[in-house]
């Protein structure tokens, strides 16, 4: 890759952060990641930062992954040789469609489309990405790396995404970057960039809470959703986090899903929680 793309995909995960932080932790760390920003930012080559500064007013995503010949953010289908050029990565390359900065990705975790039958119903809320069987309602982990494992684990035995352990490696390194753990016990581990299908939400809930980090100041998280998130989702990611959150402020719903003991019956609940939350 590029050293300058890889900088700019740090670049790009510090905004992202930074839009989370504001949706799902009433804006903390903002001036920390508003100053991490701006010394990146100025790091970058004149050319490249014109580049990033135009595309950052329209979104966050600058930066876009080649899956199957396409760009992976519109969709725009790329030519072999063209292709080969974002792979040998002498130069920096914009996707002629969108103008985001494209790479070429070595090794990285894949989510699984399974094909849905034509006769049955359509999904709605938060059915779309997630299922009773990604539910732990009683997760056997006592520390936040056992916490990632067993949930990222549970992603990749029921057929989601294809390589759990570097899915749980790359979880593992966000977390690194700044905890996600949120108020009212949640923690919303993730990887970004996993492409092939769509996003998939897996749920873990610890009866005694674990210790998740700094942010949360002392409170136990009960609550971890680890997602898998394909770079074209970003904006409805934030989104969802937002829903989540919502449903989360209300102590009843965090009561309702401490209670199950069976992945069945807290699907069961997670469903009926966010359904005014997540549409
Ligand atoms: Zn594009």
């Amino acid at each position: 890759m590029h050293p300058v793309v890889n900088h700019l995909i740090q670049l790009q995960e510090l905004a992202l952060i930074r839009d989370e932080q504001k949706v799902a932790a009433q804006g903390q760390h903002l001036q920390q990641l508003d100053a991490s920003i701006k010394s990146m930012t100025g790091k970058l080559p004149t050319d490249t930062r014109i580049m990033y500064e135009r595309l950052t007013k329209r979104d966050p995503i600058v930066v876009s992954a080649i899956s199957d010949s396409h760009c992976s953010v519109c969709g725009m289908r790329l030519a072999i040789s063209f292709i080969q050029s974002v792979r040998q990565a002498r130069e920096v390359l914009a996707c002629p469609n969108c103008a985001r900065m494209l790479y070429y990705p070595e090794s990285r975790v894949r989510t699984v489309t399974k094909a849905q039958r034509r006769t049955a119903p359509r999904k709605v809320g938060i059915s779309r990405f997630s299922s009773h069987a990604l539910m732990i309602p009683r997760l056997a982990a006592t520390t936040k790396d056992e916490a990632i494992h067993e949930i990222g684990m549970k992603l990749a035995e029921e057929g989601f995404v294809d390589n759990g352990e570097k899915l749980i490696e790359e979880a593992l390194r966000r977390e690194a970057i700044l905890s996600t753990a949120v108020e009212h016990g949640m923690a919303f581990p993730h990887v970004r960039g996993v492409e092939g299908g769509g996003l998939a939400l897996a749920l873990g809930v610890s009866e005694n809470g674990i210790d998740f980090g700094s942010a949360t100041k002392g409170n136990k998280t009960r609550f971890i959703f680890f997602l898998a998130i394909p770079v074209a989702a970003s904006a409805f990611y934030l989104k969802l986090l937002a829903g989540l959150t919502e449903t989360f402020m209300n102590p009843d719903n965090r009561k309702a899903l401490l209670v199950p003991q069976d992945p069945e019956a807290l699907w069961k609940v997670l469903v009926k929680v966010t359904r005014s939350t997540i549409k």
